[in-house]
């Protein structure tokens, strides 16, 4: 088993935060998996599990056994008339699996094209974009549990997958490694264009009907317009949730702000987290090494040479601000993975 000591982890998280793992292991299978909790036990280290370092803001060295989930893989495990099931290891780069899944002619992953990161990672926060999340297509994940060592089939309806949200996130975070990830896939298309620009997209790029390759690519071309390449301009995507508030107070709200954009889902509103940071007036603000996007205010940036504790110190500001302008408060999507958390009790 080959770790590596004082190991950079700047090329392995998309903010491109320049810090370092005290011990850092690359898995390829399942017995690596199990070596490495092995291994982490005898040195009284913790274990923090990586992928593709796409949802994570790193503040200071970690000072554990970073694992790089790197299993590859993807088959068909099961078919009938209308679905097959395709069982893809962690390792496996998303856009991989939705790529394998179109040239296959199956549907339900057209709309997730291009999320960074890696499949393992995707259920922990229930990925979702343009109109659709993980859970409509999650059939069951496989994973070990890192106390006991044990191999465990988790089913849908235990993940709790909520907005940005899944039991891994709460009652069971840092319990389990995810191995492996099957979804249901449709062999007949339905369709989801209402959300975002997919519509007009579609029709500009003269790419009708919308099949699962043309959602795809209208898909893909939103987001490189959108969104910053984390290549180019280090981010996590988007910093913040969108919050939910009580339809008192989002009336409330409209009457002090007429333009103030919600969607209802029952006694609640969601309201876009963009549309209040940009209202507070911090969209395209720059501090030093890091800022708020130019484009997209939901999304905090490192233009290089920025550290966590930084852009920690920015989404607090932000935070607070929104507060005090709306009563609001933002929760954060993007995990913070400080120093706190390797203190081995
Ligand atoms: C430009 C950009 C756009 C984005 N757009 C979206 C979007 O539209 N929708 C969306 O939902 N997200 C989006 N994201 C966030 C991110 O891509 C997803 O959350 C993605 O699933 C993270 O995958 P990862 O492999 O990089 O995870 P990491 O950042 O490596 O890890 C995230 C968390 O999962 C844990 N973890 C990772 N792998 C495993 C495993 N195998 N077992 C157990 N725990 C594990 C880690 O410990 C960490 O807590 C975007 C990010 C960027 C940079």
């Amino acid at each position: 088993m080959k770790i590596r000591e004082n190991f950079s982890l700047r090329a392995y998280n998309t903010f491109g935060i320049d810090i370092k793992a005290r011990l850092f292991f690359e898995a390829h299978n399942s017995e690596d998996v199990l070596e490495a909790i092995s291994q982490a036990d005898s040195l009284g280290k913790h274990l923090f599990v990586l992928g593709g370092g796409s949802n994570v803001l790193l503040v200071g060295d970690i000072d554990a056994l970073v694992l790089k989930i790197a299993i590859q893989g993807i088959e068909k495990t099961e078919e009938d008339e209308d679905t097959v099931l395709l069982k893809a290891g962690a390792g496996v780069i998303w856009q991989d699996l939705v790529h394998f899944s179109l040239n296959m002619g199956l549907s339900g992953l057209e709309n997730l094209s291009l999320i960074p990161g890696t499949v393992g990672a995707a259920p922990m926060q229930n990925i979702g974009a343009y109109g659709v999340e993980l859970q409509s297509t999650f059939d069951h994940l496989e994973a070990i549990e890192i106390a006991t060592k044990n191999r465990k089939i988790i089913t849908k309806a235990t993940c709790a997958f909520g907005y940005r949200d899944s039991i891994f996130k709460n009652k069971w975070k840092g319990r389990y490694i995810i191995t492996r990830v099957a979804f249901r896939l449709s062999k007949k298309h339905q369709p989801i264009t209402s959300y975002g620009d997919i519509e007009r997209t579609l029709k500009e790029m003269g790419s009708l009907p919308a099949t699962p390759e043309n959602i795809s690519r209208a898909v893909i071309k939103i987001r490189q317009q959108k969104l910053p390449d984390p290549k180019k301009i280090g981010n996590a995507g988007s910093f913040f949730k969108n919050p939910s508030i009580p339809l008192g107070e989002f009336s409330l709200l409209k009457e002090r702000f007429p333009t103030i954009p919600g969607f209802r889902l029952g006694e609640l509103v969601k309201v876009p987290a963009a549309w209040l940071i940009e209202q507070a007036g911090w969209k395209g603000k720059r501090f030093g090494a890091i800022g708020v996007h130019e484009k997209q205010p939901l999304v905090l940036v490192n233009y290089g040479g920025g550290e966590g504790s930084e852009i920690v110190a920015l989404s607090e500001k932000i935070q607070a601000d929104i507060r005090e302008k709306f009563g609001i408060t933002l929760e954060r999507e993007v995990n913070l993975i400080g120093p706190d958390e390797w203190a081995k009790t």
